[in-house]
C-alpha cells in the first residue's frame, strides 16, 4: 500500500500513545538502570525515550522471546497452552529492525508457520523512527535496510523538532492512526521539506559501506580458505553477545522443565557458535572445532540466509561490531575477508 503521510505534533505524541495503550501493552525505550536504553512495558508514557542513540536494542525478543513457554502438562493428563499472545505496540523501533522482522517473518512464516511468532506478528504494532544520527558502527544505508525505509513499516516517524511526519505504511498502522486522526493534519510544502532534510543528512552521515554482496561472491569463489576462519576464531571465546544482539539470529531449543508434578515445555534461544548446538545422541559433536561453528555464522549470513530467503541475514545494525570485544563482527570480518582473498589472487 502507498504510504499515507500526516502530521503528528509532539504536544500530541503522549495522548495518541496512552489512547493505544488503553488496547495494547505499549512497548517503548525507557532508560535502563544504569543509562543505557532498554525497550519494556511503559507505565508512565513520560519516561519514554525521545532523544535515542542510533543503536538500541533489539526488539526481536517481543516476537521471538529469548525464554519462551510453551506448554505444560500436568500429572492429571492436562495439557495448558501457555501462547503467550498480548497486543503490543512497540513505539521507537530502529529501521534496520523493521527490516529484519520481515526477514524473519519469511523464516517462522514461509513455508510452515510457526504459529507462536505468527500470532505475536499480528498482533503487534511497530511504529518505527527514522534515525537521524546514524552511529560510526552501523552500515544500513549502504544495504538499503535503513535508516529510512519506503515499505515494511506499520509507521514510521521522522522527527522534525517540535513535530513527526508520519508514514503510514500497513492496515495495522493505519488503524493505529486513523482512529485518532483528529490528533494528525495533513503536511504542507514545509513539512516536505524538512523530511526531506532529515533524510539528507541521515544519508550523509551513513558513510559506512560494507558489501555483502562483494563477501558472498569472494566466498563463493573458493578465494576464503579454512585458514581464514581458524584465523578468525582463534579470538572468539564464544560468549554469544553477537547472536544474541543480532535481530536476525534464530537458532534456539527446546526443553522439557520439571516443576513438581508440572512438566513445562520451554523454547531459549540458543546460539550456533556454542559447541554443543549441534550435539548429536551419543555425544558427537559435528562442529567441535571452533572455525568450523565461526565460519558456519558467516556462512548462515552470507550464503545460506540468500539461497533460502532471498535476503542477507544481515541489515547492518552493528551491533555486533559494538558487542564483540575481538572484532569478530559483520564490518570488520568482511574487511579482512576481502584483504585476505584480494592477496590470493
Ligand atoms: S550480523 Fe551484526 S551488523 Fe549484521 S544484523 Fe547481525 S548484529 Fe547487525
Ligand atoms: S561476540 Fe565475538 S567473542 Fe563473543 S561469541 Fe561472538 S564472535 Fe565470539
Amino acid at each position: 500500500m502507498k504510504p499515507t503521510e500526516l502530521i503528528l505534533y509532539k504536544d500530541h505524541l503522549s495522548y495518541w500513545l496512552r489512547q493505544l495503550r488503553k488496547e495494547r501493552e505499549l512497548i517503548g525505550p525507557l532508560r535502563g538502570e544504569e543509562t543505557d536504553i532498554v525497550f519494556k512495558s511503559v507505565e508512565n508514557i513520560h519516561d519514554i525515550v525521545l532523544d535515542l542513540p542510533a543503536i538500541l536494542p533489539t526488539v526481536k525478543e517481543f516476537l521471538f522471546p529469548q525464554y519462551e513457554p510453551m506448554f505444560k502438562y500436568l500429572m492429571t493428563d492436562e495439557v495448558v497452552d501457555l501462547r503467550d499472545n498480548t497486543k503490543r505496540v512497540i513505539f521507537g523501533v530502529r529501521s534496520c529492525d523493521v527490516t529484519a522482522l520481515t526477514l524473519l517473518d519469511k523464516f517462522f512464516l514461509d513455508g510452515y508457520k510457526d504459529p507462536f511468532y505468527e500470532e505475536r506478528r499480528n498482533e503487534t504494532v511497530l511504529i518505527s523512527i527514522v534515525c537521524g544520527r546514524p552511529e560510526p558502527e552501523c552500515f544500513c544505508a549502504g544495504l538499503n535496510t535503513g535508516p529510512y525505509l519506503e515499505k515494511g513499516f506499520d509507521v514510521q516517524l521522522t522527527d522534525l523538532g517540535d513535530r513527526f511526519f508520519v508514514q503510514v505504511g500497513s492496515p495495522k498502522g493505519h488503524s493505529a492512526v486513523m482512529r485518532f486522526s483528529f490528533l494528525f493534519r495533513k503536511p504542507y510544502k514545509a513539512d516536505y521539506e524538512d523530511q526531506y532534510e532529515v533524510f539528507l543528512s541521515s544519508k550523509a552521515t551513513s558513510q559506512k559501506r560494507i558489501s555483502l554482496e562483494g563477501a558472498r561472491q569472494l566466498i563463493l569463489s573458493g578465494k576464503v580458505k579454512d585458514d581464514f576462519w581458524r584465523m578468525i576464531s582463534d579470538k572468539c571465546f564464544e560468549c554469544g553477545g553477537c547472536v544474541y544482539q543480532c535481530p536476525l539470529c534464530t537458532c534456539f531449543t527446546v526443553t522439557d522443565r520439571v516443576f513438581g508434578d508440572i512438566i513445562e515445555r520451554v523454547r531459549l534461544w540458543d546460539a550456533c557458535l556454542f559447541k554443543g548446538f549441534t550435539r548429536l545422541a551419543g555425544g558427537i559433536l559435528p562442529n567441535e572445532e571452533r572455525y568450523l561453528r565461526t565460519k558456519r555464522w558467516f556462512y548462515h549470513k552470507l550464503i545460506y540466509y540468500p539461497d533460502a530467503l532471498n535476503g542477507f541475514g544481515c541489515v547492518g545494525c552493528g551491533r555486533c561490531t559494538i558487542a564483540c570485544p575481538t572484532k569478530i563482527d559483520m564490518a570488520s570480518v568482511i574487511t579482512r575477508l576481502k584483504v585476505t582473498a584480494g592477496s590470493e589472487g
